[in-house]
């Protein structure tokens, strides 16, 4: 299995990074974890075949995390997709997708075919040869998920957006690679939102996966990047890394 950080930004604009979204691929089988903006134009850039897309996990619906959606169908119908694009989010993709295709881009209706499944808070989704469990997270009021995704013996667990969580600790227990967003420095901030350095250290020590990303990372936090990854790696052996988009991943 290989993992491609397509974008590791936040929604405050930032030259090098893009929105959240990540790569997975096994053999010929691919999957998007979060399509946020850019995702699209990163996939393009890496030459990636996106009629080769067969499923999308989207972790909730901040515009950070979904705003590439819409151009990916009507990019995929101009390209004579001719499958079901599957599409797995928190139980409001229903509400989102008659929006979307009922009322604001009718057109694009009857031009893909995209099948919706409404996630529980601990779902498994069996996908032939790639298993992805989720969780809850704690984002605001936020219907979120997490996503553990298992495939050979391997295990790559994505927080998504987060602060810190006890459903993710679970989720990610015996986790190869965690992909944990930091999203700001330590510091005074509103409550249940996001995680900081301090912070991930402790969930760090918990998982004590092999490899720690750090994703969806604001100009502070790259701004502060080797403060940010001593403090994350404080209490762990596990190999530190502030994410970077295009970044892979091998399982
Ligand atoms: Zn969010
Ligand atoms: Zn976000």
């Amino acid at each position: 299995m290989r993992a491609t950080l397509l974008g590791t930004g936040t929604s405050y604009p930032d030259p090098e990074r893009v929105q959240s979204g990540i790569l997975i691929e096994e053999g010929s089988h691919k999957i998007l974890l979060d399509i946020g903006s850019g995702i699209l134009q990163r996939m393009t850039q890496q030459k990636i075949d996106i009629k080769s897309i067969e499923e999308v996990f989207i972790s909730h619906f901040h515009i950070d995390h979904c705003a590439d959606f819409l151009p990916l169908c009507q990019s995929l119908w101009l390209s004579g997709y001719d499958k079901t694009l599957r599409v797995f989010a928190p139980p409001t993709i229903r509400e989102w997708s008659r929006g979307v295709f009922d009322i604001a881009f009718k057109y694009l209706r009857d031009r893909i075919l995209v099948k919706t499944t409404a996630l529980s808070e601990n779902h498994v989704v069996p996908l032939d040869d790639i298993t992805v469990i989720t969780s809850p997270t704690l984002h605001s009021n936020y219907d979120t998920r997490a996503f553990r995704v298992e495939c050979d013996g391997k295990t790559l667990t994505y927080s998504s957006d987060t602060a810190p969580c006890r459903d993710i600790i679970e989720l990610a227990k015996g986790t190869d690679i965690l992909i944990h967003e930091c999203n700001w420095l330590d510091g005074l901030h509103q409550e249940g939102f996001h995680t900081s350095p301090n912070e991930l250290a402790k969930i760090a020590e918990e998982i004590n996966p092999t490899k720690i990303i750090l994703t969806h990372v604001s100009p502070e936090v790259v701004a502060a990047r080797e403060k940010v990854i001593d403090i994350v790696g404080r209490r762990t052996n596990a190999e530190v890394l502030l994410g970077e988009d295009l970044m892979m991943l091998n399982l």
